[in-house]
């Protein structure tokens, strides 16, 4: 029998529904548009998508997250993310997007501070992504009732657009990134990915109230909560 009980698998709302989606995997695909890449100082070769993962204690749906412990550069990156309704291994690109349940948008929220220290030393970027409530998933659009275009994305703290882009201007497409996922892991139901982000990103502090869009996506609204 188990010693201790099962951690609780976190779960993403759908919208309009009862219904839930129990998440595996949360996959975040790193400098994926030209200009956050830019920004980042990043040199963006388009030789292979990169990425890192988040595990279960970031995922929540929005409402107030807390501002983490370790870092006194606290950042928002607005992302179109996706969630599989169906997985596979070696999926092909042409077939990639019939693999989707849904969409939603997410907020990859970045220890700044700790990242830019590991890209410097050249360490790995778990303490500056895997933040708990550091992956915020708003309710989830079935891939039904919303097709990929070229729909904008836009991110405001406190009334003030901070993100504004759009999804096709993405470096890797979300065909091209489950296609390539889909040869380094055997993909599952439940598996969410979050697509990168676009320029603006920045600072929050406790209070900020960060509102996202994506065109014809439920919006996700986040406040910063008191350090923890
Ligand atoms: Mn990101």
């Amino acid at each position: 029998m188990d010693l201790f009980p099962a951690p609780a698998i976190p779960r993403l709302t759908v919208l309009n529904s009862d219904d839930t989606i129990p998440v595996n995997r949360v996959f975040c695909v790193g400098r994926n548009y030209w200009a956050h890449a830019a920004e980042m100082n990043g040199e963006v070769e388009r030789d292979a998508p990169f990425y890192f993962t988040k595990s279960h204690h970031a995922v929540v749906g929005g409402g107030e997250i807390p501002f983490p412990p370790g870092t006194e550069n606290y950042h928002h990156e607005f992302e179109l993310s996706f969630v599989l309704g169906t997985g596979g291994k070696d999926i092909d690109a042409d077939d990639a997007i019939s693999h989707i349940w849904g969409w939603c948008a997410g907020l990859d929220m970045t220890r700044r501070d700790l990242q830019n220290y590991a890209k410097e030393k050249r360490l790995p970027w778990d303490t500056s992504k895997d933040i708990p409530a550091g992956a915020v998933l708003g309710p989830v659009t079935p891939a039904a009732d919303w097709t990929l275009g070229t729909q904008r994305m836009h991110l405001s703290v406190n009334g003030e657009i901070r993100q504004d882009a759009h999804v096709n201007e993405l470096i890797w497409s979300v065909p091209e990134i489950i296609a390539h996922l889909s040869r380094l892991y055997t993909l599952t139901p439940g598996d969410v990915v979050m697509t990168g982000t676009p320029a603006g990103v920045g600072p929050v502090g406790p209070g900020d109230v960060l509102e996202g869009e994506i065109d014809g996506l439920a919006p996700i609204k986040t406040t910063i909560g008191a350090p923890t």
